[in-house]
């Protein structure tokens, strides 16, 4: 074992916060000790110094709260997820892509978090039966050209684990992309060392799919593990949640944006929160989210504006969203509302 690899791992097992810790915070602990008994907490010392001040936007994202319990709307797995899964880790949903889960762990456990009904959950990683059955199947479906690596949080793997998984991914000719989903370098930057990276090096093209929400979360750490692996080759992007109270005005996620940009990662989607049980409290309207978009569209670069998501219940699927700028149209003339809110004509031949 490299020593890279013992001082994550060390740095992981002992920095989870405890409850007197949080206590310190002025957490109410009752609250939190009934609500963890549905919805597990994971929290590190690394993530919890971000916290300013009570219920403040990095709070939110981590500190349990009663309205989980109390929300009444909602299924637990809105997205079908199990439903197109033909194989236990697999779920292929669009035609030329497939969801591979290997792990139900992650750094740290999202209050809002769309998959709340396995993460934390009892400890479960692909096994290498399925895993075998998986690379079966992504062998026999040659539509299949991108492979997305996701969880709960692959990184949470060791190398060794995790390379055994992209190797074999890597392998099948058809595959053309390889992504990796992992909240790992907002939530643990410690775990990007250079052995990772070393790894990650040897099969390209790979896509590294990040989630930060909130400017403050692009801290000195995370800004250098996100710049490690560009540095190895991968292809940085960023998929955010839009969450009521955290990151839903324009102003923050631009400057969230601007900041991911600073360190080569590429805004990719903004999730409209998925009606899973027990995040109602960060619900923001369909409404609310494309007058932000509007907001930003033509105020900043368009490499800082990701694209709206709503992602259906019942799996329907990823719908985008963009705000209406055809005002209105007369047979093959067009009237356009730009971003200032100025009206331009436009006639197609
Ligand atoms: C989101 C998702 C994907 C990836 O979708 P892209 O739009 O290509 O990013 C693939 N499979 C499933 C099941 C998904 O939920
Ligand atoms: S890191 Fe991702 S999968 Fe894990 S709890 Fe947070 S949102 Fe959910």
């Amino acid at each position: 074992m490299t020593k890279n690899y013992i001082e994550w791992k060390s740095n992981y097992s002992n920095n989870f916060v405890s409850m007197n810790k949080l206590e310190q915070l002025d957490v109410d602990i009752k609250t939190v000790e009934q609500v963890i008994q549905k919805y597990p907490m994971k929290l590190n010392s690394y993530y919890l110094n971000l916290i300013k001040k009570k219920n403040d936007p990095i709070w939110k994202q981590c500190i349990p709260d009663l309205k989980e319990l109390t929300d009444t709307r909602g299924d637990t797995d809105p997205l079908k997820e199990d439903q197109y899964s033909p194989v236990q880790g697999l779920v292929h949903r669009y035609p030329d892509r497939v969801l591979l889960l290997v792990s139900n762990k992650c750094a740290m456990y999202c209050r809002f978090c769309t998959r709340k009904r396995n993460v934390g959950k009892k400890y479960t990683s692909i096994s290498e039966g399925n895993f075998k059955k998986a690379i079966k199947y992504i062998e026999s479906h040659k539509e299949i050209r991108d492979v997305i690596i996701s969880g709960g949080d692959p990184l949470l793997l060791d190398d060794a684990r995790l390379e055994n998984y992209i190797k074999n991914v890597r392998k099948i000719n058809h595959v053309e992309i390889i992504r990796i989903d992992s909240r790992i370098p907002c939530t643990f930057p410690q775990r990007i060392t250079l052995d990772l990276c070393n790894m990650l090096k040897k099969y390209p093209p790979i896509y590294f799919l990040t989630h930060f929400n909130h400017p403050r979360e692009v801290t000195e750490e995370a800004k250098n593990a996100c710049e490690m692996l560009v540095e190895s080759g991968v292809v940085m992007g960023n998929q955010s949640v839009l969450l009521k109270g955290v990151n839903d005005d324009s102003k923050t996620l631009m400057k969230l944006n601007h900041e991911l940009l600073k360190c080569r990662v590429r805004p990719y989607y903004l999730y409209i929160p998925d009606a899973v049980c027990g995040t109602a409290h960060f619900c923001v309207s369909i409404e609310k989210a494309l007058k932000i978009m509007e907001e930003m569209f033509g105020f900043t670069s368009g490499l800082a504006v990701p694209r709206l998501i709503i992602d259906l219940v019942d799996g329907g699927g990823k719908i985008p969203l963009c705000p209406n700028s055809i005002v209105e149209r007369v047979d093959n003339k067009y009237i356009f509302k730009n971003f200032e809110g100025k009206k331009f004509t436009y006639n197609e031949n």
